[in-house]
């Protein structure tokens, strides 16, 4: 991994949790991306609750019924997200049908941003022109540090017809918030991220007002509940939707709705996970507004393959199930009990 700074702190590797469901023959695969902070969840606990969830040898006439049965369930977030994916994609497999094809998602592909990490204006300038020259043409900056203005200035006089996303986590007090959207709009960036604290919501409300710019919030939403009562207070403009928060695909369907419903914009993101969580969130490409799923470029060894971005653009992949597998010159590690 390179190393990967946000408002939040720096990541230099982490580790996910690959859930295997076998059915009848078929082995289907679901990550889990628990992150603390986001998610309430530890790998470990991740762990635990997979492996206490009982049930009979999965079949592939109940494979649907046991994923919807997950999906219902009490499992956190991350962990309910990769075992519902894993039923997914195994019966996928089993009938030759991509994830798209069994969530009843349109067929699409749409242009994802690349996260530049926080840092010094030189640092973010080099990165962004390692990206470029893969062909990313959508930026998106960490920001919520000592450099904000600077960088975006520079960023700026070095790709003027770019788009260019930030995002804050949360960093920004209100006051600070509004002179950076200020700037923000005078450097025409496409959209800001979770400007502010989570629960700072009428302050939120109250930017989203103000400023043209689309505010759209990340933490401050896991799960289609969260969605109504945010759209119900006029928060923001749009969300950013991720499998890891919100449970699976099926919850994060569910969220689409409610937000297409009442106009509000909608993005797709990503934890730090690999091909695999990354294609699974693929599968909603033709459903989106905006696309962030790019972590699978962060990583120096791909763990599943079958997955890629080239030039940036993310496609729903054609399947079957979530359309990657394990890459069998990296073994994955056993979990210890
Ligand atoms: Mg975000």
């Amino acid at each position: 991994l390179r190393p990967f700074v946000i408002a939040r702190g720096t990541t230099n590797e982490f580790a996910n949790l690959v859930v295997r469901v076998d059915l009848e023959g078929e082995a289907g695969y679901g990550e889990a991306a628990p992150s603390g902070k986001l998610t309430g969840e530890s790998l470990r606990e991740a762990a635990t609750e997979i492996l206490k969830w009982q049930q009979k040898p999965a079949t592939a006439a109940r494979a649907l019924e046991d994923a919807e049965h997950v999906a219902g369930g009490h499992l956190r977030p991350a962990a309910r997200s990769a075992l519902v994916v894993a039923y997914l994609d195994a019966l996928g497999h089993r009938r030759g049908r991509s994830l798209r094809a069994l969530l009843n998602l349109p067929e699409g592909r749409i242009e994802s941003s690349i996260t530049l990490s926080l840092g010094p204006t030189a640092a973010v300038l080099a990165e962004a022109a390692a990206r470029d020259a893969e062909g990313w043409r959508v930026f998106k900056v960490k920001l919520g540090g000592a450099y904000d203005e600077e960088v975006l200035r520079a960023l700026r006089d070095q790709y003027p017809d770019r788009r260019i996303r930030v995002d804050a986590n949360e960093a920004w007090t209100p006051d600070v918030a509004a002179q950076r959207l200020t700037l923000l709009e005078r450097l025409e960036v496409e959209l800001v991220e979770q400007p502010l604290p989570r629960d700072l919501l009428d302050e939120t409300a109250e930017l989203a007002r103000r400023f043209d710019i689309p505010v759209i919030v990340d933490e401050a939403l896991y799960d289609s509940g969260d969605a109504l009562s945010l759209i119900e207070r006029d928060v923001a403009d749009g969300a950013n939707i991720k499998l890891a928060k919100c449970g699976g695909p099926w919850e994060a369907r569910r969220i689409v709705k409610v937000l297409r419903d009442h106009g509000w914009r909608v993005m797709m993101g990503c934890n730090l996970e690999s091909g695999l969580g990354i294609a699974a969130a693929a599968a909603f490409a033709g459903a989106l507004d905006y696309a962030d799923l790019d972590a699978h470029v962060l990583l120096a060894d791909q763990p599943f393959v079958g997955f890629s971005t080239p030039g940036g653009v993310v496609e729903a992949p054609e399947g079957p199930g979530v359309g990657v597998r394990p890459n069998p010159t990296l073994l994955l590690e056993p979990l210890q009990r």
